[in-house]
């Protein structure tokens, strides 16, 4: 059986220092059986010694020796921040401190049942402050299973300012078991506080090479070499993302459908109808991918709060329910506006490959191509419209995903970046 670092393609080096972190808290748990509760150096004063944390404490952790209470992962999307993140909460639980992969501390935390592991998966555009405080409340408590209690938080680039003050509070002054892992793609101040960046050891990630990709996908997953290859390569290093083209036809015709784009900007309704096109592909997609769990979330709501009862109470609890069930619909609304985000930039980023591809054909530069499958229509345009032009376009699309990304009505973005592709 692979150990739970196994999934963590192309990060040897990530990888090599969450092992000694382990280690190194495996040796905290030891030393601290004794009866001392230990201590942990807090990451922002990496590299000092603490007064009167001589090498007699038992139970103390020497900052050289890499275990701290907060971390961030950081890297590109898809190149496992929060596949690293459970790796390391499953290390930090296992039996052998080694995230061997077999122990139950491993097993549970891999399987997502570990009662000491909490994994913070923000499904709207941000993570409020009351669901933080519930959060660190929860965190501060002893561990059951007698080792660690940890916190992963997904995408901490969505905390609001309130939650990251909450979150930091915490990280200040950590309770003695308590280990924080924040995954955000990148310690630029706009994705985590420049505080809470102090407070904690950064892992970077980078993005994996196609070649790790496709090996992965036919030891893990099975897939074909050939097929895991081209997914690997069309993927561009974003792991989940290569699994998906290369097992489900549906995610492959809705890449085909965004890499015609190009042959079909004829003219300015063309423009406008593949903007259209692309846009109701968006929200088709992310409406697949969450109205199943929006009704499931609906119905067991209305259970819990007995819809339709009646007698002594029932206006009350009915006024009462009127409220979660607003609340539980705002909360889904913001996760759909969220995927259709994921479903477009997911789309834009195969197009910026396509044009990527045209560049480097015109600059005649000794690169593979990202997508394999259309290289030959990337050759002509790369003729067509030579270095400049499909810099241009390639410009263009990135600058449709700067503009969503600030707020930019989707529609209008996406309808300047056609109008601007089929200009050049
Ligand atoms: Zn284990």
């Amino acid at each position: 059986m692979p150990d739970v670092f196994a999934d963590l393609v192309g990060q040897d080096e990530a990888v090599a220092e969450l092992r000694r972190a382990a280690g190194a808290a495996a040796a905290v748990l030891r030393a601290g059986a004794a009866d001392r509760a230990p201590a942990l150096i807090a990451a922002g004063a990496a590299g000092e010694t603490a007064p009167g944390t001589g090498d007699t404490e038992p139970g103390a952790l020497d900052p050289s020796t890499g275990m701290t209470h907060a971390w961030i992962f950081t890297g590109p999307p898809g190149s496992g921040r929060s596949v690293a993140a459970r790796a390391f909460a499953a290390a930090l639980q296992c039996t052998y401190g080694t995230g061997c992969g077999e122990c139950p501390g491993c097993h549970t935390t891999m399987g997502g049942t570990n009662a000491d592991v909490r994994m913070v998966v923000p499904e709207g555009l941000s993570i409020g402050v009351g669901e933080m405080r519930a959060l660190v409340l929860r965190a501060a408590s002893t561990p059951s299973g007698g080792r660690w209690q940890v916190v992963v938080i997904e995408d901490a680039d969505r905390l609001t300012e309130a939650a990251g003050n909450a979150l930091l509070k915490a990280i200040e002054e950590p309770p003695p078991r308590t280990v924080f892992l924040l995954c955000a793609p990148s310690t630029h101040p706009d994705d985590i506080s420049v505080t809470i960046r102090s407070r904690c050891r950064v892992v970077p990630l980078r993005q994996p090479p196609a070649a790790a990709v496709a090996e992965v996908l036919v030891r893990r997953d099975g897939i074909a070499p050939d097929v895991a290859q081209w997914a690997a390569a069309a993927a561009q290093g974003h792991v989940g993302r290569a699994r998906r083209l290369a097992r489900d036809p549906e995610a492959r015709k809705r890449r085909e459908a965004v890499l015609a784009v190009p042959r079909r900007l004829t003219g300015v309704g063309a423009a406008f109808d593949a903007a259209s096109a692309l846009i109701e592909a968006a929200e088709a997609e992310a409406e697949a991918s969450v109205s199943e769990s929006d009704a499931t979330e609906r119905a067991a709501l209305e259970t819990a709060l007995g819809a339709g009862g009646t007698g002594r109470g029932a206006a009350g609890a009915m006024r009462g329910a009127a409220g979660q069930l607003k609340e539980l619909e705002k909360r889904q609304k913001s996760r759909a506006t969220r995927a259709q985000r994921d479903a477009l930039d997911r789309a834009l980023v195969d197009l910026a490959g396509f044009y990527r591809d045209a560049l480097t054909m015109a600059l005649r530069a000794p690169v593979d191509p990202v997508h394999t499958d259309t290289a030959a229509l990337a050759g002509a345009g790369a003729q067509k419209w030579d270095a400049e032009g499909s810099l241009r376009r390639l410009e263009a699309v990135l600058a449709c995903r700067a503009a969503i990304e600030a707020n930019v009505k989707p529609r209008i973005a996406v309808e300047a970046m056609m109008l601007a592709l089929w200009k050049g």
